[in-house]
C-alpha cells in the first residue's frame, strides 16, 4: 500500500511517474532494454536528455544566456564546485547564514576563498530572516550566496535578494515549487531528491558569462564550462535519474506548470500552518512571513507524546514525520508530489490526536 510520505529527502515522487517508469522498466523506447542499460551516447538517450532539459527550460522560463547542467555529487559538491569555478584564493564572497544548509555552504566555501558572512540569523535561532537592509555586503564580491529554503529549519525567503553581484542560490528544496524569475540569478543549483526526482542528480542553471573561469586545479567534471560544452556528458551521467527527472518535468507540465504548483503548494502549506496555529497543541517556531511552503516543522505541547504521535501517524498511513535529529519534534515536507489529500489526512489526524491528548 502506498503511504503519504512526508520525508524531507529523498522524498515522495509522483505516483503517475513511478507507474510510468515501472511500465517502461523492462522495455524502454521499444528496444527491449531498460533506460539504465542503454548507452548515454546513443540516439535515444541523447534525445531523452535533451527533452528533459527543454521541458525544464519551459517550466522555469529559463531565458537565453543560461546553461542547464546535469551534474552529480548532490548539492553538497556544489558547495565546492561553485567557489572553484567562480573565485580565486583572494576573492571575497558574501554568504547569508539562515540555518543548517547555508552554514554548510559557508564552511565549505571557506576552504577556497575569503567568505564574508553578510548576515546571520543566529539571534532569531534561525527562525527569522535578517532584514536585507542590515546585510553587510562586500563591494565587488565574486557573488552572494544564499539558501532560499532551509529544509531543516523550515525558513523560506519570500523575496529574491538584491545583490548587485551574481546571486547564487541553493534551491534544493524549493526549485519548481512555484514560478521563478531566473534572470535575477547568476547560478541556481538543486539536488534532485527533494523536488525533481531520485537522488544522484544535481541540476545547475548558470549564466553563460560565469563559465570559463574555473581554477586550473578544478576537476574537469566540476568545471562548468567543460560540462556545458559536453552537454553534461563529459563522463557517464546518472542516466536513470536524468530520465526520471524528465518524466517529472512532463508531469509538472500536465499539472498546469509552476503557476498551478505554486497555488497548490501555497494552499497545502497554509492549511497545515492554520491547523498548527489554531490547535493550541502544536507550535511552529518560524516567523509567519518566512514560513516555508515545502518543509513545516512543528512541536507538540507535550514532547513526551512524540513517539505516540509518530506511531499513530504511521498507523494512519502518514510516514516520515519525525523532525531532524538536530531539532526534534516533527517536520512535514510538502513537496510538489505530496497531493493535497495527503495534507488533508495529516490535518485530520493532528486534530484528532490533539483532542485525545490535550
Ligand atoms: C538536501 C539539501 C542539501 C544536500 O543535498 P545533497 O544532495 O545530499 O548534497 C543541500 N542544501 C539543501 C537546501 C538541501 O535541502
Amino acid at each position: 500500500m502506498r503511504v503519504y510520505n512526508f520525508s524531507p529527502g529523498p522524498a515522495v515522487l509522483p505516483r503517475e511517474v513511478l507507474e510510468q517508469a515501472r511500465d517502461e522498466l523492462l522495455d524502454w523506447n521499444g528496444d527491449g532494454m531498460s533506460v539504465m542499460e542503454v548507452s548515454h551516447r546513443g540516439k535515444a538517450f541523447v534525445a531523452c536528455a535533451a527533452e528533459a532539459e527543454a521541458d525544464l527550460r519551459e517550466l522555469l522560463a529559463i531565458p537565453a544566456g543560461y546553461k542547464v547542467l546535469f551534474m552529480q555529487g548532490g548539492a553538497t559538491l556544489q558547495f565546492s564546485a561553485i567557489p572553484l569555478n567562480l573565485t580565486d584564493r583572494d576573492s571575497v564572497v558574501d554568504h547569508v547564514n539562515t540555518g543548517h544548509w547555508s552554514k554548510k555552504a559557508t564552511s565549505e566555501a571557506q576552504r577556497y576563498c575569503k567568505v564574508n558572512v553578510a548576515a546571520d540569523a543566529a539571534a532569531s535561532k534561525y527562525c527569522d530572516l535578517p532584514a536585507q537592509t542590515e546585510w553587510r555586503l562586500t563591494p565587488g564580491a565574486a557573488y552572494l550566496h544564499y539558501t532560499p529554503n532551509e529544509t531543516i529549519g523550515g525558513v523560506e525567503f519570500p523575496f529574491v535578494p538584491e545583490a548587485g553581484v551574481p546571486l547564487v542560490a541553493d534551491m534544493s528544496s524549493t526549485i519548481l515549487s512555484r514560478p521563478l524569475d531566473v534572470s535575477r540569478f547568476g547560478l541556481i543549483y538543486a539536488g534532485a531528491q527533494k523536488n525533481i526526482g531520485p537522488a544522484g542528480l544535481c541540476v545547475v542553471i548558470v549564466r553563460e558569462e560565469l563559465l570559463g573561469r574555473a581554477r586550473a586545479a578544478t576537476p574537469s567534471v566540476l568545471d562548468f564550462k567543460l560540462v556545458a560544452d559536453d552537454n553534461s556528458m563529459l563522463n557517464t551521467p546518472p542516466t536513470f535519474g536524468w530520465y526520471f527527472a524528465g518524466l517529472v518535468f512532463k508531469w509538472l507540465k500536465r499539472q498546469g506548470g509552476l503557476a498551478h504548483m505554486g497555488a497548490q503548494n501555497r494552499a497545502k502549506a497554509m492549511k497545515l500552518y492554520r491547523a498548527i496555529d489554531e490547535s493550541g497543541f502544536y507550535t511552529n517556531p518560524v516567523a509567519p512571513a518566512c514560513r516555508s511552503w515545502m518543509n513545516v516543522p512543528f512541536t507538540l505541547a507535550r514532547p513526551e507524546l512524540d513517539k505516540t504521535f509518530v506511531a499513530g501517524a504511521r498507523a494512519a498511513g502518514l510516514v516520515n514525520l519525525e523532525g531532524h535529529r538536530s531539532v526534534g519534534g516533527m517536520r512535514a515536507s510538502l513537496y510538489n508530489a505530496m497531493p493535497p489529500e495527503g495534507v488533508d489526512v495529516l490535518v485530520a489526524f493532528m486534530g484528532d490526536f490533539a483532542r485525545r491528548h490535550a
